[in-house]
C-alpha cells in the first residue's frame, strides 16, 4: 500500500477522491512526462496540462464560476499527492491562478487577470529587492499617474512576463501592489539567472516609469497586507509541496532498506539506518500535522500568517533533513548527477530561502506574539 494511501487524515470521501485523482495523474501520466528527456520545457508544459485537464485538475487553483476558491485543504491533499508520487514542483498541473489580483476590479480584470486566467499573458511577483538597493522601490504620484523608481530581483519567470506585480512605497500613501507592465518606458531588465533547481528568475530596473493609478491593487497603504496574503498562500503551497515530497523520499528510502545488497545483507537490518529512519519518519509526521492544521484554520477564516510562516518553515526544514538523510543512507550513487534524491535535493533546497529564509521566518513568528499578539503553538 503507498505511504499516501496509508494515513487516515480524517478526509472526505470527496477529498479522498481528489487525492486519487491526483496520485493517477502522477503516477500514471505526469511521472514519464518529467523524465522524458526529449521534451523541452514548453513542450513539458503542454503536454503537463493536457494530462491535467483531462484529469480535471487544470484550472482547480482560479476561482470557480461563484468566484468560490477551493478549500486550502483541497489544495493541501491534490499538492501533497502530487508531490508524494514524485511530481512536486512540477509546472502546468493548475494553469496559473489569480495570485494578488483575485477579485480585482476594473479595469485590471478585463486587461489583465481575465487574459492571465486563460494563458494569454504571463505575470511575475516582484516583491524582493536586491542586497544593494540605496531605497526600496519607491513612487511619487504625478495627477492621475504613479512615477516609479528602483530595482526587483529573483522575479521568478520574470524574464517571460508580460507585467510584473510589484511592492511600491508610494510617497505619502504607504506600501502598495501595483501592476507594471513589461513593455512600460522605463522598465528594463537588468539580469535573467537560473537557480540550481533549474527554476529562471530576472532582476529589473525601474527608471521613472509611469504607471496609472488606477493600476494599484485596492488602495495604497494596503499593499503589505495584499503582498502578505499572497505570500501567506504560496507559503503553505510550498508546506504542502515539501511535506508530500518527504513523504515520497521516504518511501524511495524505505525500498532502499528493505532490498539486500549483493553480498546479502539487508541495510534496514543495521539499527542505526532504523534509528535513523524512524527519526525522519517521526519529523515528517510532525510536518504533515502542522501543515494539515493549518489548512483547516484557514478554511475556517483564522488569521494564519504566523501558521502559514511555521508551517513553511518547518516542513521545509524536514523536508531538507529528509532527503539529506536518505542519501547519507543510500550512499555516493544517491549523488550521481540524475538521480532522483540529488535532483529532488537541489529543488527542496530553494525552498528554505524562497519565500522568506527560515531564520527571517522564526524572527517574524517571535515578533507575530511579543509585539502584535498573532499566532498559536
Ligand atoms: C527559487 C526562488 C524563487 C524566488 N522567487 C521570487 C519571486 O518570484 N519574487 C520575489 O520577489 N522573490 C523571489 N525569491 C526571493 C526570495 O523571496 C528571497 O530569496 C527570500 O525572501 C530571502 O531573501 P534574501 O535572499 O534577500 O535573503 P535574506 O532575507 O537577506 O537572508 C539572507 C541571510 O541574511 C540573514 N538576515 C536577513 N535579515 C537580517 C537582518 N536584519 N539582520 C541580520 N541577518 C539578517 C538571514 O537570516 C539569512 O541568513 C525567490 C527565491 C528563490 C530561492
Amino acid at each position: 500500500m503507498g505511504e499516501t494511501a496509508r494515513v487516515p487524515d480524517f478526509l472526505t470521501p470527496e477529498l479522498l477522491d481528489w487525492r486519487e485523482r491526483a496520485t493517477r495523474l502522477a503516477s500514471e501520466r505526469l511521472l514519464r512526462l518529467r523524465e522524458d528527456v526529449t521534451l523541452d520545457e514548453r513542450e513539458r508544459r503542454r503536454a503537463v496540462v493536457v494530462a491535467s485537464r483531462e484529469a480535471g485538475l487544470y484550472g482547480l487553483t482560479q476561482p470557480s464560476e461563484d468566484a468560490t476558491p477551493p478549500s486550502a485543504l483541497t489544495m493541501l491533499v491534490v499538492r501533497e499527492a502530487l508531490a508524494a508520487a514524485g511530481c512536486g514542483g512540477l509546472r502546468g498541473v493548475f494553469g496559473d491562478g489569480p495570485g494578488v489580483l483575485a477579485g480585482v476590479g476594473e479595469p485590471l480584470r478585463s486587461s489583465h487577470l481575465v487574459p492571465m486566467l486563460a494563458g494569454e499573458l504571463r505575470a511575475g511577483f516582484a516583491f524582493t529587492e536586491p542586497s544593494d538597493a540605496p531605497r526600496p522601490t519607491w513612487a511619487r504620484i504625478d495627477g492621475d499617474e504613479l512615477v516609479i523608481t528602483g530595482q526587483k530581483s529573483y522575479v521568478t519567470g520574470g524574464a517571460d512576463a508580460d507585467f510584473l506585480t510589484a511592492t511600491v512605497e508610494v510617497q505619502g500613501e504607504g506600501p502598495a501592489m501595483v501592476v507594471v507592465d513589461t513593455d512600460r518606458r522605463g522598465v528594463r531588465l537588468l539580469r535573467r539567472f537560473a537557480s540550481f533547481d533549474g527554476s529562471h528568475h530576472a532582476a529589473f530596473a525601474f527608471d521613472e516609469v509611469r504607471v496609472p493609478r488606477s493600476y494599484v491593487l485596492g488602495r495604497s497603504g494596503e499593499g503589505r497586507g495584499r503582498a502578505l496574503e499572497r505570500i501567506s498562500e504560496v507559503r503553505r503551497v510550498i508546506a504542502a509541496d515539501c511535506t508530500g515530497t518527504a513523504m515520497w523520499v521516504l518511501e524511495l528510502l524505505a525500498a532502499h532498506l528493505v532490498t539486500p545488497r549483493p553480498d546479502g545483507r539487508v541495510p534496514g537490518d543495521l539499527e542505526r539506518a532504523r534509528l535513523r529512519y524512524g527519526d525522519l519518519r517521526v519529523k515528517v509526521y510532525a510536518a504533515r500535522s502542522m501543515v494539515y492544521r493549518t489548512a483547516r484554520l484557514t478554511d475556517a477564516g483564522h488569521n494564519v500568517v504566523n501558521e502559514s510562516m511555521a508551517a513553511k518553515l518547518f516542513a521545509s526544514e524536514v523536508a531538507n533533513e529528509v532527503v539529506d538523510g536518505a542519501i547519507q543512507l543510500v550512499g555516493g550513487e544517491a549523488l550521481v548527477q540524475g538521480h532522483p534524491l540529488e535532483q529532488v535535493m537541489r529543488r527542496l533546497r530553494t525552498l528554505r530561502l524562497a519565500e522568506g529564509e527560515s531564520d527571517v521566518l522564526r524572527v517574524n513568528v517571535a515578533r507575530g506574539l511579543l509585539d502584535l499578539g498573532q499566532g498559536r503553538v
